[in-house]
């Protein structure tokens, strides 16, 4: 057949899968529905009302008030970066989107030209798609680092300052500036600080994926906290955020890529490459949820609002973490349990072991990752006994 064919045969073009479960990620409510936040719709409806706004393309980059002030809640408002005039940043479809375009940049450009050759790390475990994203942007070895103690439940920080300490010079590192996904264990401060001062020696380039600010806390200044210190201490780093959770606008794909560079410019010189970036990529961004987050973080007012909507969700995922403990202790479930609500975001890692899990979903039908993470918005006041008797049978 000698006609322009896709493939020629199923082994040219094999069928893959990509099961994700979005719903996995997404807060839900205490009726477990999906939340349109109160200060979204009022902002949208602002929106729909403004004649001045038209359909006209967005500049390559992005609307600017929604990247400066995206930056701005990331970087903190009195961030001696951005008075520098150091600071700049890309609009991106979602976070996903905001860690590509990083990505290719630095493939292309970091530390010399087309670094395929870099070593790119990742927490072990991390959310998948780090992996992918950046093999597919052309780096060739992407590698964890260590983070999770299975054994004690928590942050393996003497592992993680080894893996800082023995990898290549020059390497880049994505680190989840908060409520880390799946396991839901934050370095400490303090911890950050050793970590810093490692990366700093060592010269690493940090990359930070900051998808739930406002989420681990309740707070954005707290949970801004680790990417702040870095930029505090020098560091010239990428941050992708994400607004997909805490504005629940996660089919808007509204993301940021802020850079904080070295000095003027050098931003400047990057940012006319981010250009060159996008424009083969996606020419030019969608304007919606941007004008959504930037009518938003540029009045007082509805930012407060804001800031409320957020809390209300952090809190939520909160009670469901005390009361799921405290249940547990009541029935006297073997094991200890406070890493449930030490462990912050919308993600817990229960420590329930393949069998546990397998037991949950098949007597129990209550649905878990294998490796026992949930997602803690799946917890409800009606659920939540039932929730806690079963991981007590699935446990004794
Ligand atoms: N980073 C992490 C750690 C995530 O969990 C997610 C979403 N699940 C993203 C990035 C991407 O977010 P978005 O939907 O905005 O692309």
């Amino acid at each position: 057949d000698e006609s322009a064919r896709l493939s020629q045969s199923p082994d040219d073009l094999p069928s893959v899968s990509v099961s994700v479960q979005f719903s996995d990620f997404a807060y839900r409510t205490d009726e477990g529905k999906p939340w349109v936040l109160p200060v979204v719709k009022k902002v949208e409806s602002i929106i729909v009302n403004d004649t001045t706004l038209n359909h006209e393309y967005l500049p390559i980059l992005g609307l600017p008030e929604f990247r400066s002030s995206a930056s701005k809640i990331a970087l903190g408002d009195d961030s001696p970066a951005i008075q520098e005039n150091r600071v700049g940043a890309v609009q991106c479809l979602g976070g996903t989107g905001a860690l590509k375009m990083g990505a290719e940049f630095l493939r292309r450009f970091y530390n010399g030209n087309n670094n395929t050759k870099t070593p790119v790390f990742v927490s072990a475990p991390t959310w998948e798609n780090h992996n992918a994203v950046f093999s597919n942007a052309g780096f060739e070895d992407v590698r964890p680092y260590k983070y999770w103690d299975a054994q004690n439940r928590g942050l393996d920080l003497a592992g993680f300052l080894g893996d800082l300490e023995s990898c290549p010079e020059h390497s880049i590192f994505v680190l989840h500036a908060c409520a880390h996904n799946p396991t839901g264990t934050d370095p400490t401060q303090e911890q950050w600080k050793q970590i810093a001062e490692v990366m700093m020696r060592r010269k690493l380039f940090v990359f930070f994926d900051s998808a739930y600010q406002g989420f681990a806390s309740g707070s954005l200044d707290k949970d801004a906290w680790a990417v702040r210190y870095f930029v505090s201490m020098g560091f010239e780093m990428l941050c992708a955020q994400s607004f997909s959770k805490n504005f629940g606008l996660y089919n808007e794909r509204v993301g940021n890529l802020t850079i904080v560079a070295r000095d003027a410019d050098n931003l400047k010189r990057v940012l006319s490459q981010m250009e060159k970036i996008v424009r083969t990529t996606w020419s030019n961004p969608p304007s919606q949820g941007a004008r959504v987050v930037a009518v938003t973080l540029n009045s007082p007012e509805l930012f407060a609002e804001w800031k409320d909507n957020v809390k209300t969700m952090a809190d939520r995922v909160l009670l469901m973490r005390a009361q799921l403990k405290a249940k547990l202790q009541a029935l006297g479930t073997p094991g200890t349990w406070e890493h449930i609500t030490d462990q912050i975001g919308m993600f817990s890692f229960t420590g329930l072991n393949p069998n546990q899990v397998e037991y949950m979903i098949k007597e129990k039908h209550i649905y878990l990752m294998a490796s026992g993470r949930i997602n803690m918005c799946g917890l409800t006041t009606k659920n939540i006994d039932y929730v806690a008797e079963s991981i007590h049978e699935a446990v004794t």
